[in-house]
């Protein structure tokens, strides 16, 4: 494994990032999560990202219970807060970044995690309902209250980040870290995120470098969707990786595969590696269904793509790829519901 700074910190985490977003559920799911986690510490991981949300609170359990035993000190653990969690139905300060949601969002994280402190909190979105100073001064203070070593956010844009960090900083802390997604075919961090983020000394940690599994080329054009893929999982990710599956990038993914080829590479460890070739990239945030992936998709750390071979690759997806910053992720109300 290879290890770079989080940001301009002092930190250092695994280029190849853990995440354990899907995968929970029933005890079957659960255990495979577990295997997961150990294979990912047996190929020399040692950042682990999670949410309060995944799997309604279960994943941050699953990721403690996996790690129990484990010296903490080796280990990088990330957590984010923004989206409802708990029981239905959710009450209404149980969203956002407010203070109250801040503050109680950690200690909530804590508790599942079995732990102390997590290494880094992320606003899992922006808030556009919360004064960013509220924000900022919420996530100040949990770094103040030992609860969380640093801060950082996922999905932001470059304005918003570079408002956040202005504030932050004034506050002694600073952002070190953006998470956004970020693979061969969806690139728009490129254009403004990257930019801001080198000039403030902010890290990116990417997420779905392999589009979701769609970039391992296990997807074929005019095929059925192979069974027991996150395709086929309705509870799980199949809406969100719908977007990859059209006949035309289908096609485009395919002539990747002798280009990861000729580099003695997986497709999937091509995905991985494409995106650590980015110099502003601190890990690359891996998903996986079974521990066999992450021992696969590990050995793309140190991996260098020649120039020619990159060259190759924008030749070959051509115009499927996504790199317009307005295509940012909305998922996020911007109205007041009340
Ligand atoms: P990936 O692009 O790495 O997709 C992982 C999935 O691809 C696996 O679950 C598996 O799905 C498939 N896959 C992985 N390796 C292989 C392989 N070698 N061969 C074939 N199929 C493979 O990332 P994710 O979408 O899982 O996201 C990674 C992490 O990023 C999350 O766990 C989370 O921590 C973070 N994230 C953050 C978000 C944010 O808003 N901040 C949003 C989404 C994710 P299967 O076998 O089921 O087909």
């Amino acid at each position: 494994m290879d290890f770079r700074y989080l940001g301009n910190s002092g930190m250092q985490i695994s280029e190849i990032t853990y995440g354990n977003w899907l995968t929970h559920g029933s005890q079957v799911e659960n255990d495979i999560a577990t295997q997961c986690v150990r294979a990912a510490l047996e190929s020399g991981i040692t950042t682990f990202d999670t949410a309060d949300v995944y799997a309604n609170g279960r994943a941050e359990e699953v990721l403690g219970a996996a790690l129990k035993g484990e010296r903490r000190e080796s280990l990088e653990i990330f957590t984010k807060v923004y989206w409802p969690v708990g029981p239905d139905p959710k009450g209404k300060n149980d969203t956002g970044l407010s203070r109250k949601h801040v503050m109680e969002g950690i200690d909530g994280s804590l508790r599942r995690l079995q732990m102390d402190h997590v290494d880094l909190y992320q606003a899992h979105r922006y808030d556009n309902f919360t004064p960013l100073e509220e924000i900022m001064q919420a996530f100040a203070d949990v770094v103040r209250a030992g609860k969380a070593l640093y801060i950082g956010v996922s999905e932001w844009t470059a304005e918003q980040i570079r408002a956040g960090h202005a504030l932050a900083q004034e506050l002694g802390i600073g952002l070190v870290s953006s998470q956004p997604q970020y693979s061969m075919l969806w690139r728009i961090i490129e254009r403004e995120v990257v930019p801001t983020c080198r000039e403030l000394g902010i890290g990116q940690i990417v997420w779905s470098p392999i589009a979701q599994g769609v970039l391992s080329g296990k997807y074929k054009p005019g095929q059925e969707l192979p069974a027991g893929s996150r395709a086929t999982d309705e509870k799980g990710g199949a809406d969100m990786i719908k977007r990859w599956l059209a006949d035309d990038v289908l096609t485009r993914v395919q002539e990747l595969q002798p280009i990861a080829g000729d580099l003695g590479l997986t497709m999937a460890q091509l995905a991985v590696a494409w995106v650590l070739q980015n110099d502003n990239v601190s890990a690359a945030l891996v998903g996986a269904s079974r521990p066999e992936q992450v021992a696969e998709n590990v050995k793309a750390a140190g991996v260098k793509i020649p120039d020619d071979a990159m060259k190759r690759i924008d030749e070959a997806l051509g115009d499927v790829v996504t790199d317009d910053p307005g295509m940012v992720a909305r998922s996020v109300p911007t109205q007041r519901a009340v």
